[in-house]
């Protein structure tokens, strides 16, 4: 039996990020556009993109649209949220982690607050590959597209990314959405293609770092002792590697000592603490409707100091729940001490 070449296809997750109104849902339905004529992907108009339907992650209401789409070399799945707050939310929450983003900036006005706010999170939660689409270059003049380009590769720098090396493509999504064969046009968003393809990492396993085992649950085998079930998200283990879920027997340990949250570790490989810095987002009301007294809709760092110590480093998401409700999410960006 031989596989479809299309299961063989790595699976990479992006999406657009950028500020409102730039163009990253014309971008997106572009894309879908130009790979159809290719047999790769089915078009997915503007309309069905921005008609996502709510989704819950963490007990938080996201507006998002997951569209899949092929290149020849692999398989993607591409996130576009409505609105900037569904951005932050799927970031902060990981709702969706990204691989890599396709950072959308319009030509008519360059950066704006949203684009600096969602490279930052970009930063926060670990993505490290960026690819520029400066669009609705069908608008302005090359002069104005370089002074952009310079502005944005800047603004990378800065933030931490690759930003003189890194891809700047020049575009316009709404004419390629057009179907107009140009530079800027379907030329511009196969130029996309292939960059994505090349600079975007396939996230690879990590089996060289001492092992962890997050604690998904813990049982008794009757006659042996404690055993932990969880998924192994890094290094190896004699009879398992990282991504395999399994479950370790643990020698004279209680049932009644493990909880759900705790990780096994090599000893010595992780540091504890129990304080630390951390973007978190407040659920509106709408989004938790047993409380009366919350931040809606706020985001913010902060620092948090907790009872006790733990595992924890930057770019761990986590939850903070009142009375069993989520209030709010988060994301550790930096530990202290
Ligand atoms: P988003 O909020 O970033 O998803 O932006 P949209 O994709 O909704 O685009 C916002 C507006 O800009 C819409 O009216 C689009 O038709 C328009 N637009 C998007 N791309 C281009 C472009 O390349 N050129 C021009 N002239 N308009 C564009
Ligand atoms: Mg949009």
């Amino acid at each position: 039996f031989k596989k479809d070449s299309s299961e063989e296809k790595k699976h990479v997750n992006i999406g657009t990020i950028g500020h409102v109104d730039h163009g990253k849902t014309t971008l997106t339905a572009a894309i879908t556009k130009v790979l159809q004529s290719d047999g790769l992907a089915n078009y997915v108009s503007y309309d069905e993109i921005d008609r996502a339907p709510e989704e819950k992650a963490r007990g938080i209401t996201i507006n998002a649209a997951h569209i899949g789409y092929s290149t020849k070399k692999r398989h993607y799945a591409h996130t576009d949220c409505p609105g900037h707050a569904d951005y932050i939310k799927n970031m902060i929450s990981g709702a969706s982690q990204m691989d890599g983003a396709i950072l959308v900036v319009a030509a008519t006005d360059g950066q704006m607050p949203q684009t600096r706010e969602h490279l930052l999170l970009a930063k926060q939660v670990g993505i490290t590959k960026i690819i520029v689409y400066i669009n609705k270059a069908d608008l302005v003049d090359q002069e104005v597209l370089d002074l952009v380009e310079l502005e944005i590769r800047e603004l990378l720098e800065d933030f931490g990314f690759e930003g003189a090396n890194g891809p700047v493509i020049f575009g316009s999504a709404l004419d390629a959405l057009n179907g107009r064969n140009t530079d800027i046009g379907e030329k511009s968003i196969r130029q996309l293609l292939d960059i994505i393809d090349d600079y975007i990492p396939y996230p690879e396993r990590d089996f060289t770092s001492p092992f962890m085992l997050p604690i998904d649950n813990a049982f008794l085998v009757p006659g042996r002792g404690t055993v932990v079930v969880g998924t192994l998200n890094r290094g190896v283990l004699k009879k398992a590697r990282a991504g395999e879920n399994i479950g370790v027997l643990l020698r004279g340990i209680k049932l009644k000592d493990i909880d759900r949250g705790m990780l096994l570790c090599a000893p010595g490989s992780e540091k504890l603490s129990n304080r630390f810095r951390a973007n978190i987002y407040f659920l509106t009301k709408s989004e938790d409707e047993d409380l009366s007294m919350i931040l809606p809709g706020e985001h913010g760092s902060v620092k948090l100091t907790l009872l006790w110590k733990m595992v924890m480093s930057p770019g761990q998401q986590f939850t903070i729940r009142e009375n069993n409700v989520t209030v709010a999410t988060g994301i550790v960006t930096e530990t202290l001490p």
